[in-house]
Protein backbone atom coordinates (compact mmCIF):
# COMPACT_ATOMS: atom_id res chain seq x y z
CA UNK A 1 0.00 0.00 0.00
CA UNK A 2 1.24 3.05 -1.04
CA UNK A 3 1.11 6.13 1.79
CA UNK A 4 -0.41 4.59 5.26
CA UNK A 5 -2.61 6.97 5.44
CA UNK A 6 -3.78 7.18 1.67
CA UNK A 7 -7.22 9.05 1.86
CA UNK A 8 -9.97 9.81 -0.98
CA UNK A 9 -11.63 13.31 -1.47
CA UNK A 10 -14.01 14.19 -4.46
CA UNK A 11 -13.11 14.64 -7.92
CA UNK A 12 -14.63 16.07 -10.48
CA UNK A 13 -16.05 19.21 -8.70
CA UNK A 14 -15.63 21.49 -10.96
CA UNK A 15 -16.06 25.31 -9.98
CA UNK A 16 -17.25 24.41 -6.28
CA UNK A 17 -18.14 27.53 -4.00
CA UNK A 18 -16.91 28.04 -0.62
CA UNK A 19 -18.86 25.90 1.87
CA UNK A 20 -18.07 25.82 5.62
CA UNK A 21 -19.92 22.56 7.60
CA UNK A 22 -21.67 25.01 10.72
CA UNK A 23 -24.19 21.94 12.01
CA UNK A 24 -24.03 17.78 12.81
CA UNK A 25 -27.34 15.97 14.07
CA UNK A 26 -27.41 13.06 15.25
CA UNK A 27 -30.45 10.71 15.12
CA UNK A 28 -31.23 7.41 17.00
CA UNK A 29 -33.44 5.48 14.88
CA UNK A 30 -35.50 2.75 16.87
CA UNK A 31 -38.30 0.59 15.79
CA UNK A 32 -41.13 0.67 17.60
CA UNK A 33 -41.38 -3.08 17.36
CA UNK A 34 -37.38 -4.02 17.84
CA UNK A 35 -36.39 -7.40 19.56
CA UNK A 36 -32.96 -7.47 20.23
CA UNK A 37 -33.08 -11.16 20.04
CA UNK A 38 -33.16 -10.80 16.15
CA UNK A 39 -30.29 -10.79 14.11
CA UNK A 40 -31.06 -8.03 12.19
CA UNK A 41 -29.51 -4.67 11.90
CA UNK A 42 -32.86 -3.07 9.70
CA UNK A 43 -34.32 -2.31 13.69
CA UNK A 44 -32.29 0.67 14.09
CA UNK A 45 -29.90 3.03 13.05
CA UNK A 46 -27.85 6.56 13.51
CA UNK A 47 -28.90 8.89 11.12
CA UNK A 48 -26.05 12.26 10.75
CA UNK A 49 -26.80 15.34 8.79
CA UNK A 50 -24.40 17.60 8.30
CA UNK A 51 -25.80 20.75 7.53
CA UNK A 52 -23.31 23.96 6.00
CA UNK A 53 -23.81 27.63 6.16
CA UNK A 54 -25.29 27.76 2.39
CA UNK A 55 -28.13 25.51 3.36
CA UNK A 56 -26.88 22.47 1.84
CA UNK A 57 -26.98 19.21 3.77
CA UNK A 58 -25.85 15.61 3.62
CA UNK A 59 -27.41 12.41 4.91
CA UNK A 60 -25.70 9.10 6.25
CA UNK A 61 -26.13 6.52 8.88
CA UNK A 62 -24.15 3.88 10.44
CA UNK A 63 -24.39 -0.20 11.28
CA UNK A 64 -23.90 -0.13 14.62
CA UNK A 65 -25.18 0.57 18.23
CA UNK A 66 -26.80 4.03 17.34
CA UNK A 67 -26.39 5.58 20.92
CA UNK A 68 -23.06 4.32 21.41
CA UNK A 69 -22.19 5.72 17.57
CA UNK A 70 -23.82 9.14 18.39
CA UNK A 71 -21.53 9.61 21.72
CA UNK A 72 -18.77 9.18 19.50
CA UNK A 73 -19.50 12.07 17.86
CA UNK A 74 -20.91 14.40 20.18
CA UNK A 75 -18.40 13.57 23.22
CA UNK A 76 -16.48 16.40 24.38
CA UNK A 77 -12.74 15.95 24.00
CA UNK A 78 -10.24 15.57 26.53
CA UNK A 79 -6.68 14.73 25.24
CA UNK A 80 -4.85 15.89 21.88
CA UNK A 81 -5.29 12.05 20.95
CA UNK A 82 -8.94 11.96 22.26
CA UNK A 83 -10.34 14.68 20.41
CA UNK A 84 -13.81 15.60 19.96
CA UNK A 85 -15.06 14.55 16.59
CA UNK A 86 -18.15 16.98 15.79
CA UNK A 87 -15.49 20.04 17.29
CA UNK A 88 -13.27 18.86 14.34
CA UNK A 89 -16.07 19.72 11.85
CA UNK A 90 -17.70 22.45 12.28
CA UNK A 91 -16.26 25.34 10.31
CA UNK A 92 -14.27 22.45 8.05
CA UNK A 93 -14.62 22.82 4.38
CA UNK A 94 -16.68 19.19 3.66
CA UNK A 95 -15.35 18.95 0.25
CA UNK A 96 -11.91 17.90 2.04
CA UNK A 97 -13.33 14.46 2.54
CA UNK A 98 -9.72 12.64 3.43
CA UNK A 99 -8.54 15.14 4.96
CA UNK A 100 -11.23 15.26 7.27
CA UNK A 101 -10.97 11.35 7.86
CA UNK A 102 -7.36 11.54 8.30
CA UNK A 103 -7.75 14.17 10.84
CA UNK A 104 -10.72 12.15 13.00
CA UNK A 105 -8.65 9.28 12.52
CA UNK A 106 -5.74 10.40 14.35
CA UNK A 107 -7.35 12.90 16.71
CA UNK A 108 -9.22 9.96 18.03
CA UNK A 109 -6.61 7.38 18.27
CA UNK A 110 -6.87 7.36 21.87
CA UNK A 111 -11.03 6.91 21.53
CA UNK A 112 -10.35 3.39 19.56
CA UNK A 113 -8.73 3.13 16.31
CA UNK A 114 -11.26 0.48 14.93
CA UNK A 115 -14.92 -0.78 15.96
CA UNK A 116 -16.71 1.63 16.98
CA UNK A 117 -15.05 5.20 16.20
CA UNK A 118 -14.80 4.13 12.49
CA UNK A 119 -18.19 2.66 11.89
CA UNK A 120 -19.17 6.15 13.81
CA UNK A 121 -16.74 8.14 11.47
CA UNK A 122 -18.68 6.23 8.32
CA UNK A 123 -21.90 7.97 8.93
CA UNK A 124 -19.73 11.07 9.03
CA UNK A 125 -18.26 10.32 5.80
CA UNK A 126 -21.46 8.96 3.93
CA UNK A 127 -23.21 12.16 4.97
CA UNK A 128 -19.97 14.09 3.73
CA UNK A 129 -20.65 12.47 -0.21
CA UNK A 130 -23.65 13.32 -0.09
CA UNK A 131 -23.16 16.70 0.97
CA UNK A 132 -20.68 17.21 -1.91
CA UNK A 133 -22.71 15.44 -4.54
CA UNK A 134 -25.60 18.17 -4.03
CA UNK A 135 -23.55 20.91 -4.02
CA UNK A 136 -22.00 20.27 -7.00
CA UNK A 137 -25.21 18.62 -8.36
CA UNK A 138 -23.80 15.20 -9.33
CA UNK A 139 -24.36 12.01 -8.54
CA UNK A 140 -21.58 10.51 -5.76
CA UNK A 141 -20.27 8.19 -8.44
CA UNK A 142 -19.37 10.80 -10.15
CA UNK A 143 -17.21 12.22 -7.06
CA UNK A 144 -15.84 9.10 -6.43
CA UNK A 145 -14.05 8.94 -10.01
CA UNK A 146 -16.90 8.22 -12.39
CA UNK A 147 -19.24 5.07 -12.83
CA UNK A 148 -17.47 2.60 -15.05
CA UNK A 149 -20.93 0.52 -15.55
CA UNK A 150 -24.36 1.63 -15.94
CA UNK A 151 -25.68 -1.51 -14.66
CA UNK A 152 -24.91 -3.51 -11.01
CA UNK A 153 -26.84 -6.60 -9.80
CA UNK A 154 -28.22 -6.96 -6.12
CA UNK A 155 -28.66 -10.23 -4.74
CA UNK A 156 -31.71 -10.62 -2.02
CA UNK A 157 -30.21 -11.50 1.30
CA UNK A 158 -32.81 -13.51 2.55
CA UNK A 159 -33.65 -14.40 6.04
CA UNK A 160 -34.88 -17.36 7.92
CA UNK A 161 -37.81 -18.07 10.32
CA UNK A 162 -39.30 -20.65 12.66
CA UNK A 163 -38.02 -22.63 15.67
CA UNK A 164 -37.95 -25.97 14.43
CA UNK A 165 -35.78 -27.36 11.29
CA UNK A 166 -38.70 -27.85 9.24
CA UNK A 167 -40.04 -24.48 9.84
CA UNK A 168 -36.20 -22.99 9.00
CA UNK A 169 -35.97 -25.21 5.91
CA UNK A 170 -39.54 -24.23 4.39
CA UNK A 171 -38.93 -20.80 4.99
CA UNK A 172 -36.27 -20.41 3.70
CA UNK A 173 -37.56 -21.57 0.58
CA UNK A 174 -40.46 -19.70 0.52
CA UNK A 175 -38.29 -16.50 0.62
CA UNK A 176 -35.59 -17.84 -2.44
CA UNK A 177 -38.91 -18.48 -4.23
CA UNK A 178 -40.42 -15.07 -3.59
CA UNK A 179 -37.44 -13.38 -4.23
CA UNK A 180 -36.90 -15.48 -8.07
CA UNK A 181 -40.39 -14.09 -8.61
CA UNK A 182 -39.65 -10.56 -7.89
CA UNK A 183 -36.77 -11.19 -10.37
CA UNK A 184 -33.71 -11.45 -8.64
CA UNK A 185 -30.81 -12.94 -10.56
CA UNK A 186 -29.06 -13.99 -6.99
CA UNK A 187 -29.96 -14.76 -4.10
CA UNK A 188 -28.19 -15.52 -0.38
CA UNK A 189 -29.09 -17.91 2.56
CA UNK A 190 -28.36 -17.66 5.86
CA UNK A 191 -27.82 -21.19 7.27
CA UNK A 192 -27.39 -21.12 10.72
CA UNK A 193 -29.03 -23.43 12.83
CA UNK A 194 -26.07 -23.46 15.20
CA UNK A 195 -23.13 -21.33 16.64
CA UNK A 196 -23.03 -17.88 18.13
CA UNK A 197 -25.74 -16.49 15.38
CA UNK A 198 -28.21 -19.65 15.52
CA UNK A 199 -31.51 -18.85 15.01
CA UNK A 200 -33.66 -18.66 17.70
CA UNK A 201 -31.36 -20.52 20.24
CA UNK A 202 -31.59 -24.04 17.37
CA UNK A 203 -28.39 -26.48 17.76
CA UNK A 204 -29.38 -28.41 14.45
CA UNK A 205 -26.50 -30.33 13.41
CA UNK A 206 -24.35 -30.00 10.32
CA UNK A 207 -26.35 -32.66 8.09
CA UNK A 208 -29.32 -30.25 8.67
CA UNK A 209 -27.27 -28.04 7.38
CA UNK A 210 -26.48 -29.62 4.23
CA UNK A 211 -29.94 -30.46 3.23
CA UNK A 212 -31.38 -26.71 4.15
CA UNK A 213 -29.37 -25.71 1.21
CA UNK A 214 -30.35 -28.90 -0.67
CA UNK A 215 -33.63 -27.87 -0.37
CA UNK A 216 -33.00 -24.42 -1.21
CA UNK A 217 -30.77 -24.61 -4.54
CA UNK A 218 -33.65 -27.73 -5.71
CA UNK A 219 -36.29 -25.38 -5.54
CA UNK A 220 -34.83 -22.47 -7.30
CA UNK A 221 -33.22 -24.28 -9.62
CA UNK A 222 -29.40 -24.03 -11.70
CA UNK A 223 -29.76 -20.57 -13.05
CA UNK A 224 -29.74 -18.36 -10.23
CA UNK A 225 -26.80 -17.51 -7.98
CA UNK A 226 -26.77 -18.75 -4.73
CA UNK A 227 -24.74 -17.64 -1.81
CA UNK A 228 -24.61 -19.11 1.71
CA UNK A 229 -23.87 -17.59 5.25
CA UNK A 230 -23.20 -19.68 7.94
CA UNK A 231 -22.39 -16.71 10.76
CA UNK A 232 -19.50 -17.99 12.18
CA UNK A 233 -20.58 -21.22 12.61
CA UNK A 234 -17.69 -22.76 12.77
CA UNK A 235 -13.83 -22.00 15.46
CA UNK A 236 -11.31 -24.40 13.40
CA UNK A 237 -10.52 -24.88 9.86
CA UNK A 238 -10.70 -28.86 9.99
CA UNK A 239 -14.67 -29.34 11.02
CA UNK A 240 -15.30 -25.99 8.54
CA UNK A 241 -14.00 -28.22 5.79
CA UNK A 242 -15.27 -31.48 6.72
CA UNK A 243 -18.61 -30.43 6.13
CA UNK A 244 -18.34 -28.09 3.46
CA UNK A 245 -16.39 -30.30 1.30
CA UNK A 246 -19.87 -31.73 0.54
CA UNK A 247 -21.24 -28.36 -0.46
CA UNK A 248 -19.60 -28.57 -4.15
CA UNK A 249 -22.17 -30.02 -5.68
CA UNK A 250 -24.69 -26.74 -4.60
CA UNK A 251 -22.63 -24.53 -7.00
CA UNK A 252 -22.57 -21.99 -4.52
CA UNK A 253 -21.05 -18.42 -5.35
CA UNK A 254 -19.27 -18.05 -1.98
CA UNK A 255 -19.82 -19.25 1.73
CA UNK A 256 -19.36 -16.56 3.92
CA UNK A 257 -18.04 -15.89 7.11
CA UNK A 258 -17.38 -19.71 8.19
CA UNK A 259 -14.62 -18.67 10.86
CA UNK A 260 -14.35 -15.42 13.09
CA UNK A 261 -12.79 -12.80 11.14
CA UNK A 262 -10.23 -12.50 13.89
CA UNK A 263 -9.28 -15.71 13.56
CA UNK A 264 -7.43 -15.41 10.11
CA UNK A 265 -4.90 -18.36 10.27
CA UNK A 266 -7.79 -20.61 10.42
CA UNK A 267 -9.92 -18.73 7.99
CA UNK A 268 -6.56 -19.21 5.47
CA UNK A 269 -7.10 -22.89 5.49
CA UNK A 270 -10.70 -22.53 4.75
CA UNK A 271 -9.94 -20.21 2.08
CA UNK A 272 -7.11 -22.37 0.32
CA UNK A 273 -9.11 -25.63 0.68
CA UNK A 274 -12.89 -25.30 0.66
CA UNK A 275 -14.29 -26.10 -2.89
CA UNK A 276 -16.30 -23.03 -2.85
CA UNK A 277 -14.98 -19.08 -2.77
CA UNK A 278 -14.96 -17.58 0.54
CA UNK A 279 -16.24 -14.06 1.65
CA UNK A 280 -15.66 -12.50 5.08
CA UNK A 281 -15.27 -8.48 6.28
CA UNK A 282 -18.91 -7.11 7.38
CA UNK A 283 -17.13 -6.51 10.85
CA UNK A 284 -14.36 -4.82 10.18
CA UNK A 285 -13.10 -1.00 10.38
CA UNK A 286 -10.51 0.14 8.30
CA UNK A 287 -8.20 -0.90 5.14
CA UNK A 288 -5.57 -2.67 8.31
CA UNK A 289 -8.24 -5.01 8.56
CA UNK A 290 -8.87 -6.12 5.48
CA UNK A 291 -5.08 -6.19 4.60
CA UNK A 292 -4.84 -9.26 7.39
CA UNK A 293 -8.23 -10.63 6.21
CA UNK A 294 -6.98 -10.70 2.21
CA UNK A 295 -3.42 -11.38 3.02
CA UNK A 296 -3.34 -13.93 5.92
CA UNK A 297 -7.12 -15.13 6.07
CA UNK A 298 -6.76 -15.54 2.04
CA UNK A 299 -9.97 -14.62 1.35
CA UNK A 300 -11.22 -14.29 -2.42
CA UNK A 301 -13.98 -12.31 -1.57
CA UNK A 302 -14.06 -9.05 0.50
CA UNK A 303 -17.66 -7.58 2.22
CA UNK A 304 -16.50 -3.80 3.23
CA UNK A 305 -19.81 -2.35 5.07
CA UNK A 306 -19.71 1.49 4.17
CA UNK A 307 -21.41 1.81 7.69
CA UNK A 308 -18.46 0.38 9.62
CA UNK A 309 -15.54 0.08 7.42
CA UNK A 310 -15.03 4.03 7.65
CA UNK A 311 -17.19 5.04 4.82
CA UNK A 312 -17.42 5.25 0.82
CA UNK A 313 -13.96 6.48 0.78
CA UNK A 314 -12.56 3.68 3.27
CA UNK A 315 -14.54 1.23 1.14
CA UNK A 316 -13.15 2.50 -2.10
CA UNK A 317 -9.61 1.97 -0.86
CA UNK A 318 -10.28 -1.30 0.55
CA UNK A 319 -12.15 -2.29 -3.13
CA UNK A 320 -8.94 -0.87 -4.53
CA UNK A 321 -6.98 -3.29 -2.33
CA UNK A 322 -8.59 -6.31 -3.50
CA UNK A 323 -8.22 -5.01 -7.19
CA UNK A 324 -4.25 -5.29 -6.72
CA UNK A 325 -4.76 -8.87 -5.26
CA UNK A 326 -6.93 -10.02 -8.05
CA UNK A 327 -10.05 -10.59 -5.24
CA UNK A 328 -13.88 -9.76 -5.74
CA UNK A 329 -15.92 -7.39 -3.83
CA UNK A 330 -19.71 -8.05 -2.61
CA UNK A 331 -20.22 -5.48 0.00
CA UNK A 332 -22.25 -6.24 3.30
CA UNK A 333 -25.36 -3.91 3.29
CA UNK A 334 -28.39 -4.83 5.67
CA UNK A 335 -29.66 -1.30 6.53
CA UNK A 336 -31.80 1.49 5.53
CA UNK A 337 -31.94 2.92 2.16
CA UNK A 338 -29.21 5.61 2.97
CA UNK A 339 -26.80 2.84 2.91
CA UNK A 340 -27.97 0.65 0.01
CA UNK A 341 -27.99 3.89 -1.89
CA UNK A 342 -23.69 4.33 -1.01
CA UNK A 343 -23.26 1.06 -1.74
CA UNK A 344 -24.71 1.19 -4.92
CA UNK A 345 -22.60 3.83 -5.66
CA UNK A 346 -19.36 2.11 -4.25
CA UNK A 347 -21.02 -0.46 -7.05
CA UNK A 348 -20.65 1.74 -10.34
CA UNK A 349 -17.14 2.59 -9.94
CA UNK A 350 -15.68 -1.18 -8.98
CA UNK A 351 -16.20 -3.45 -12.10
CA UNK A 352 -14.65 -6.28 -9.30
CA UNK A 353 -17.91 -5.95 -7.30
CA UNK A 354 -20.23 -8.62 -8.49
CA UNK A 355 -22.81 -8.30 -6.39
CA UNK A 356 -23.73 -6.13 -3.69
CA UNK A 357 -26.12 -7.08 -0.73
CA UNK A 358 -30.14 -6.19 -0.88
CA UNK A 359 -32.56 -6.91 1.44
CA UNK A 360 -35.72 -7.16 -0.34
CA UNK A 361 -38.38 -3.97 1.49
CA UNK A 362 -41.18 -6.60 0.11
CA UNK A 363 -39.74 -9.42 1.88
CA UNK A 364 -38.79 -8.10 5.29
CA UNK A 365 -40.20 -7.57 8.69
CA UNK A 366 -37.78 -4.30 9.66
CA UNK A 367 -40.07 -0.94 9.05
CA UNK A 368 -37.26 1.11 9.35
CA UNK A 369 -35.94 -0.10 6.26
CA UNK A 370 -39.14 -0.40 4.28
CA UNK A 371 -40.30 3.07 5.72
CA UNK A 372 -37.57 5.47 6.56
CA UNK A 373 -36.21 6.25 2.81
CA UNK A 374 -38.12 6.55 -0.47
CA UNK A 375 -37.16 3.43 -2.64
CA UNK A 376 -34.82 4.81 -5.27
CA UNK A 377 -33.18 2.10 -6.66
CA UNK A 378 -35.33 -0.53 -8.13
CA UNK A 379 -34.74 -3.74 -10.31
CA UNK A 380 -35.04 -3.44 -14.28
CA UNK A 381 -34.40 -7.16 -15.48
CA UNK A 382 -32.74 -8.11 -12.17
CA UNK A 383 -30.05 -5.21 -12.14
CA UNK A 384 -29.78 -1.75 -10.46
CA UNK A 385 -29.51 0.98 -13.33
CA UNK A 386 -27.32 3.76 -13.16
CA UNK A 387 -28.50 6.72 -10.61
CA UNK A 388 -28.55 10.37 -11.42
CA UNK A 389 -29.68 12.22 -9.15
CA UNK A 390 -27.09 14.68 -7.09
CA UNK A 391 -25.75 13.16 -3.68
CA UNK A 392 -26.61 9.63 -2.85
CA UNK A 393 -30.22 10.84 -4.45
CA UNK A 394 -31.93 9.54 -1.13
CA UNK A 395 -34.90 11.18 0.37
CA UNK A 396 -36.88 10.67 3.69
CA UNK A 397 -39.98 9.86 3.76
CA UNK A 398 -42.16 12.51 5.69
CA UNK A 399 -42.28 12.00 9.12
CA UNK A 400 -40.82 9.33 9.04
CA UNK A 401 -37.49 10.27 11.37
CA UNK A 402 -39.79 11.56 13.84
CA UNK A 403 -41.69 8.51 14.33
CA UNK A 404 -38.48 6.26 14.57
CA UNK A 405 -36.78 8.82 16.62
CA UNK A 406 -35.66 7.79 20.43
CA UNK A 407 -32.78 10.09 21.14
MG1 LIG B 1 -23.25 -12.11 7.19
Amino acid sequence: MAGIMFTISPTSIGDRSNLKISDIECHVLLAPDYDPSFTSSGQDSLVVFIHTDAGISGIGECDANPWMAKTVIEAPGTHTMGLAVKEMLIGADPFEIGDLWNKIYTGTAMNGRRGMVIHALSAIDMALWDLCGKAVGKPVHELLGGATRDRITPYASLQPAGSSFEAYRDALVKSALDAKALGFKALKSEVTMNGPYAHNGMEENYDRHTEVIAAVREAIGPDITLMVDVQYLWSDAETCLSVVKDWAEFDLFFLETPINSDNVKEMGKVSANAPMKIACGEWLATRFEFEELMDVGGVQIAQPDVGRVGGLGEAKIVCDMALERGLTIVPHCWKTGISISATAHLAFVTNHCDFIEFMPPQLCVETLRRELAKEELVLVDGQIPLPTKPGLGVELNEGVLERFKVA
